[in-house]
């Protein structure tokens, strides 16, 4: 998606340890409009297959993920939360996930009640480096018995594997921007 490109290409910094800083319009400071965009292009990409929920991880899944939903018929946004521990009361799904940015695992959850068996769900996530938080995400889909019709990205870094690993597996991954290359000395970021 040109619009997202142009933008990262101009906004967007890259850190060392292959992190894309996009703060500015995604992470911290977000753009609505840009978001409006993005939800209409996945909404495009995914006409014609049923959407009955959007499931998205928090924090920075929430923003895109709800501004997404307006352009799928409002269905609701259920967002995976970070918890202290699992708390085994039955009531929930839980995983644990390891994190890209902060280097450490920590467990996910979400309520039971709002994964219903048979369900088809749309996954959409700011970020797809090497694929943990989406397969922490699966793995709770899984145990739901929902059905995972594909993944809307914001931002996807080709690089590290995480796409197309799942697009191997059989999973449609529709990102709006696929980094192929970025240089944390030079600035240069290039897509796919
Ligand atoms: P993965 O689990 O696919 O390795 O990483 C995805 C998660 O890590 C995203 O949800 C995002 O929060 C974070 N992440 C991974 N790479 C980057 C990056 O380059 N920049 C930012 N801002 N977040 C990233």
């Amino acid at each position: 998606m040109k619009l997202l490109e142009d933008r990262i290409r101009e906004e967007g910094t890259v850190k060392p340890g292959d992190v894309l800083k996009v703060d500015a319009f995604l992470n911290h400071q977000c753009d609505v409009a840009l978001f409006d965009a993005m939800g209409e292009e996945w909404a495009r990409l995914f006409e014609g297959t049923q959407i009955d929920k959007i499931l998205t991880i928090e924090a920075s899944g929430i923003g895109i993920a709800c501004v997404a939903a307006r352009h799928f018929g409002n269905v609701p946004v259920v967002f995976a939360k970070k918890a202290q521990s699992i708390n085994l009361d039955g009531d929930q799904y839980s995983t644990s996930i390891y994190s890209f940015t902060k280097q450490k695992e920590f467990p996910v959850i979400v309520a039971k009640k709002f994964l219903n068996e048979g369900e088809h769900v749309l996954i959409i996530d700011d970020f797809l480096a090497n694929g943990n938080a989406l397969n922490g995400l699966l793995k709770i889909c899984e145990t739901a018995g929902v059905v995972v019709e594909g993944f809307g990205i914001a931002v996807e870094k080709g690089f590290q594997g995480g796409g197309d690993a799942l697009r191997n597996r059989g999973y449609r991954v529709e990102s709006l921007a696929n980094v192929r290359t970025m240089d944390a000395e030079t600035g240069s970021i290039e897509f796919n």
